[in-house]
């Protein structure tokens, strides 16, 4: 397919900023796409070359990118930088730069998707050819054949950020309508809410096997294949990640055991959270986010050989630094230490990581995604043996609040964050916020005491002695996983420390957006923009109501927090995964609630 087409499409993807429309083109485009290429397609717009978990990353630095224009237009790097700070985005600049080319030059040969693809894939850090001269060359390769509209997209594709406002949520609600469309070519008739019902329940089977099999590409691959009949053979399988389930928050062990009746109760332990497929000697690790984090854990990979029976198994547990002299965990900001590329095996043995198991969802190829959490545990337990490094996350059986709350206070006692409560009767809900589990953190009194984990969209270069870091304060926003957009929520000035300041602001200042990114919602108008892309924890003492923000906003206010602090960087979470506006909302009325409760008391 020519590349030439998928740029057009992608222009006037940009150039709405209706999310229905923007869904409908893309959906128009994907019907376009012939099925060996839907796969390349789906990565591009996902920043991506390849699923995240295969580690075959883009995401060059500008200077690249400015020196393969240069090479390319014949235009001067000065010439490059200057409209570069005009534009603010090197997408622009070179197709700006590529126009005044062209009307010099005759020759232009078509771009092809896979001559596209072929070039980044070369360029990538894993499995690429490696040095920097060469990456310039193949990058200048594809400017000299690229149309303006072309060339935009060629120099953010290596930037990992190609600035559609498209997110997964977006992709899959465009194969739904793909898929809607090809099942009844009357559909476009039908009535409003019909078309509705019907979008939503493709999207929700696309969305079923996403979640089990934490690679896009391939999904669409499928579909384009084999419709949704393909979906049925999408499983867990071992090597590709599933989408974890996330908890949700009741404010008391009375709450819990209201919801839940008798239930489990686990130690909830501060650290990674490990997703373990082990398939013979094959063991991989994966993160949150589904990224391969298999190297960051040696001491790990080498006691699944020797404490997981099973030869092939998915498993999931939280691993962190664990004191064995003093029986003592450590606190996050030691276990945070082993992300790290280098001296792994020296972090190993300074800080030695214990993994607590809490899950299985595989074993032996059986899935037991949907048996009841109680047969997984079960399981699980008979799949572990003795040793050091592996154990099982303490759980008891609990039907009555007090004894909830005194194991709660006790494992507080221990340094540990909490308890986790599981439904006993629940099945594995991969990719999904659910009751299924409800987390319980330090008593709520009135005030917020659980932390937000929010995206970045904005910064303001600092003031005072803050100047000189070029960052002083960010405005943050939670998601709105309806819509596919993120929405201001405050702005947050405190518990930066400089070595944050200084690290933030060289993250940030590479993805600053002109204009605002077309997935913010925001009244609140930064000094910079930047693409929603980074996620930090923030601590606040309440949850307010206010015009400013447009989090959760009805009838001209929003939600807004109350003296907002950053506690510490969520670089395990992609910005979809950051609190939503649903939570949000649930936490402003347990907060109500609570405070209620309080002041009766
Ligand atoms: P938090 O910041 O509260 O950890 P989160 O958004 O990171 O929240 P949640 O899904 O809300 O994640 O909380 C569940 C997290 O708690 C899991 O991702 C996991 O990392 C961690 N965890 C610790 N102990 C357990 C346990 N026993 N069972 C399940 N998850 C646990």
């Amino acid at each position: 397919m020519d590349f030439k087409i998928v740029a057009e499409y992608f222009d006037r993807i940009e150039n709405v900023s209706s999310r229905l429309e923007m869904t409908d083109i893309l959906a128009e485009l994907i019907a376009k796409v012939p099925k060996d290429e839907i796969k390349k397609i789906v990565y591009l717009m996902q920043g991506q070359i390849a699923p995240a978990f295969e580690g075959q990353e883009i995401g060059f630095g500008e200077k690249l990118i400015s020196s393969a224009i240069v090479k390319a237009t014949g235009f001067s790097r000065k010439d490059v930088d200057e409209r570069f700070s005009k534009t603010g985005d090197l997408g622009t600049t070179a197709e700006q730069l590529i126009e005044g080319k062209q009307q010099g030059s005759l020759f232009v040969t078509e771009l092809t998707v896979e001559k596209v693809f072929a070039n980044l894939q070369r360029m990538s850090t894993r499995g690429g050819e490696g040095s920097q001269e060469l990456k310039k060359k193949l990058l200048a390769e594809l400017f000299n054949s690229a149309s303006p509209t072309e060339a935009r997209y060629i120099a953010r594709i290596p930037l990992s950020n190609i600035r559609l406002g498209v997110g997964d949520p977006t992709i899959m609600d465009a194969f739904a309508i793909m898929i809607a469309k090809q099942n009844d070519k009357e559909f476009e008739e039908k009535k409003e809410d019909d078309r509705r019902k019907i979008k939503i329940e493709l999207r929700e089977q696309i969305e079923n096997a996403y979640n089990v099999y934490s690679d896009l590409g391939e999904i669409a691959e499928i579909l384009k294949e084999h419709g949704m009949k393909g979906l049925a053979n999408v499983s867990i399988t071992p090597g590709t990640p599933i989408r974890p389930t996330a908890a949700e928050r009741l404010p008391s062990a009375k709450e819990i055991i209201e919801k839940l009746g008798k239930c489990a109760v686990e130690s909830k332990y501060d650290g990674f959270r490990v997703m373990i497929s082990k398939d013979n000697d094959k063991v991989k690790i994966f993160s949150r986010q589904s990224e391969d984090i298999t190297d960051m854990f040696p001491e790990i990979i080498e006691a699944i050989q020797t404490q997981i029976k099973p030869k092939k198994c998915f498993i999931e547990g939280e691993a962190l630094a664990y004191n064995n002299e003093t029986n003592e965990y450590y606190p996050f900001q030691i276990t945070i230490q082993r992300k790290r590329k280098y001296d792994i095996e020296k972090k190993a043995k300074e800080y030695p990581l214990k993994l607590f198991l809490f899950d299985v969802v595989l074993v032996d190829g059986k899935n037991m995604m949907n048996e009841p959490f109680r047969n997984r545990r079960k399981k699980l337990e008979s799949i572990v043996t003795k040793g050091d490094i592996i154990e099982l996350s303490e759980m008891k059986i609990i039907d009555d609040p007090g004894v909830l709350e005194e194991f709660f206070e006790e494992k507080i006692g221990q340094g540990l964050e909490g308890i986790m409560a599981k439904d006993l009767d629940a099945p594995y809900i991969a990719g999904a916020r659910k009751f299924s589990w409800i987390k319980l953190k330090r008593s709520y009194k009135g005030t917020l005491d659980d932390t937000l984990d929010l995206v970045i969209i904005g910064y303001y270069p600092g003031k005072g002695k803050r100047t000189q870091f070029g960052l002083g304060a960010l405005l943050v926003a939670s998601y709105n996983a309806k819509k596919d957009r993120f929405e201001s929520i405050a702005k947050v000035g405190t518990g930066l420390t400089e070595d944050t300041l200084v690290e933030l602001e060289s993250m940030l200042s590479k993805i600053v957006s002109k204009a605002r990114p077309v997935r913010v919602i925001s009244e609140v108008e930064p000094d910079y923009w930047v693409e929603p892309k980074y996620v930090i924890e923030v601590r606040a003492d309440e949850i307010t109501q206010s015009p400013m923000h447009s989090c959760c906003k009805k009838e001209g206010k929003g939600l807004a927090l109350r003296f907002p602090r950053m506690t510490r960087q969520r670089g395990d979470k992609l910005a979809e995964q950051a609190t939503t506006n649903k939570e949000v909302e649930k936490m402003f009325s347990i907060q109500k609630r609570v405070s209620m409760d309080y002041r009766q008391n």
